[in-house]
């Protein structure tokens, strides 16, 4: 008897990564008749994270172990770059996940996944004698960059940012130096060397499933095929399987619907309202605020922003903070500024039901971080966008999306080389709300949500590229 396949993913800190593993598990378990056990490795910094994971357990669709983190508070420095901060969670996390996984107790699974940063993991599915997949929950450029930054390493003298011509990666779009992602910028910083690690490591797997659909990018995904381009550097198999996001209902962590701005959206007329927020983690300067918060006054628009207290320390600052929700904005925003857009917008404090809000008819733009997970909710939901990357890969994202996608505008000035303007920001609002060119955006972006769609229906090429993984067994 042939038993039902049993696939274990070791998901690393962070909603940005907890999202899309959440979604994947839910995926194997309702379309393609596997069981699923997360392996949750905890911050515990994070509120919306625990809660995510309480919400995911009723009704119960797959076994989440929580691996507590031992104490690495003397292996980091405590203002280490968020990529080491998650690798060294990540590789002091393993001798618990390989006696969590290899417990008596707990089913032997049939496929191992870990995500971008659980690669030193990978091991343990050899000894298990499974095979093993990276799941990099973003888009095949990023991939891309990433397992090519090996041979950057050998190939470039100086810092990429320092460098005058783009970087050629064999099969894609290049990449301008001033994109590069975080751990790129200085190649000094402990960031930097675990990057290379991890670039290395992904092609050791048996295979790689990205956060895409086929069509999303299908010259970047041939190339990944072709032996002459980047199938030189990844021989295994890459799987485009999403997108794969959250349904709205399911969207707050609570998973309560917030009253108060719900029956406030479902007064304001179709398509009239941008959705002002910046990811998990972002955060901006007190300047930027108040350049930020005069931009939307004055564009006349209707608007809900999600804000954090400003910080000039660092663009991702709310990932070191607990993401309590009782600060109060009129201490750090324009003076009046609440009162003055009272009848137009919405101020919400920390965190909102994002996906919620995304697919409410009312919402007709979204400025965004651009990390990865808030993109495909905007694209699933045909909302067209404003980029604004802050940090990780968003410089490359917002190109790719305004650039190459032409779902997105993007400031003149991008926001990394300075304070963007108040005038700028209204500008770009108007742009994606009331001209013109705001509606031929629009069109395109519902062409890829209906792509995006068709990818994932049965039979199509997500389901399928899923299947595949689901059925392989050593
Ligand atoms: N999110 C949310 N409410 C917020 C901020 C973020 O629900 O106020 C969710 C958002 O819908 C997305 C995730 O958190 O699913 C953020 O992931 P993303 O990859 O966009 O960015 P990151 O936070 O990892 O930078």
């Amino acid at each position: 008897m042939i038993s039902q396949p049993h696939a274990a993913i070791l998901c690393s800190p962070g909603m940005g990564h907890l999202i899309p593993v959440i979604e994947l598990a839910k995926r194997l378990v309702n379309h393609h008749n596997v069981t699923v056990t997360i392996f949750a490795v905890q911050s515990n910094t994070s509120r919306a994270e625990s809660e995510l994971l309480k919400a995911a357990t009723s009704p119960k669709f797959c076994d989440i172990i929580e691996l507590p983190l031992p104490d690495i508070s003397g292996l980091l420095d405590p203002d280490a770059a968020i990529v080491t901060k998650l690798s060294v969670m990540m590789r002091e996390i393993r001798p618990a996940f390989r006696s969590a996984i290899l417990a008596e107790d707990s089913p032997r699974p049939s496929i191992l996944i870990v995500d971008l940063f659980g690669t030193e993991s990978l091991p343990i599915g050899d000894e298990l004698g499974v095979p093993k997949y990276v799941y990099v929950a973003c888009n095949a450029w990023f991939l891309a960059l990433t397992v090519y930054v090996p041979i950057l390493d050998k190939e470039v003298e100086g810092e990429y940012v320092d460098q005058t011509e783009p970087l050629k990666i064999r099969g894609c779009s290049l990449v301008q130096p001033e994109e590069v992602c975080d751990p790129m910028l200085n190649r000094a910083d402990q960031q930097y060397l675990e990057y290379v690690r991890i670039g290395g490591e992904i092609p050791r797997s048996d295979g790689i499933l990205l956060n895409i659909w086929k069509d999303l990018q299908p010259k970047t995904l041939d190339a990944f095929k072709d032996e002459s381009l980047l199938g030189r550097v990844v021989k295994v198999p890459v799987y485009p399987i999403g997108p794969l996001t959250r349904s709205a209902q399911s969207a707050s962590p609570t998973g309560l619907r917030d009253g108060d701005l719900f029956n406030w959206l479902d007064k304001q007329p179709s398509e009239s309202v941008i959705f002002v927020s910046l990811g998990s983690g972002g955060t901006l300067t007190y300047e930027q605020m108040t350049e930020m918060a005069w931009g939307l006054e004055l564009s006349q628009q209707r608007f809900i922003w999600v804000v954090r207290p400003p910080t000039s320390k660092r663009t991702d600052a709310a990932f070191f903070t607990s993401g309590k929700g009782d600060d109060d904005p009129s201490s750090y925003l324009p003076e009046g500024f609440l009162t003055r857009t009272r009848d137009i917008g919405l101020v919400v404090p920390i965190w909102a039901p994002q996906v919620d809000i995304l697919s409410h008819p009312s919402i007709g733009g979204f400025f965004s971080h651009c990390g990865w997970n808030s993109t495909l909710e905007s694209i699933i939901n045909g909302v067209p966008m404003i980029v604004w990357p802050l940090y990780a890969e968003q410089r490359m994202n917002a190109t790719l999306l305004s650039d190459e996608l032409g779902v997105a505008v993007r400031s003149k000035v991008p926001p990394w080389k300075g304070v963007v303007e108040r005038e700028e920001i209204k500008r770009m609002v108007r742009k994606i709300m009331v001209e013109e060119d705001g509606i031929a955006i629009r069109g395109k972006v519902n062409e890829l949500k209906l792509s995006a769609v068709k990818a994932l229906s049965q039979g199509d090429s997500s389901y399928n590229a899923l299947s595949q993984v689901a059925s392989t067994t050593k």
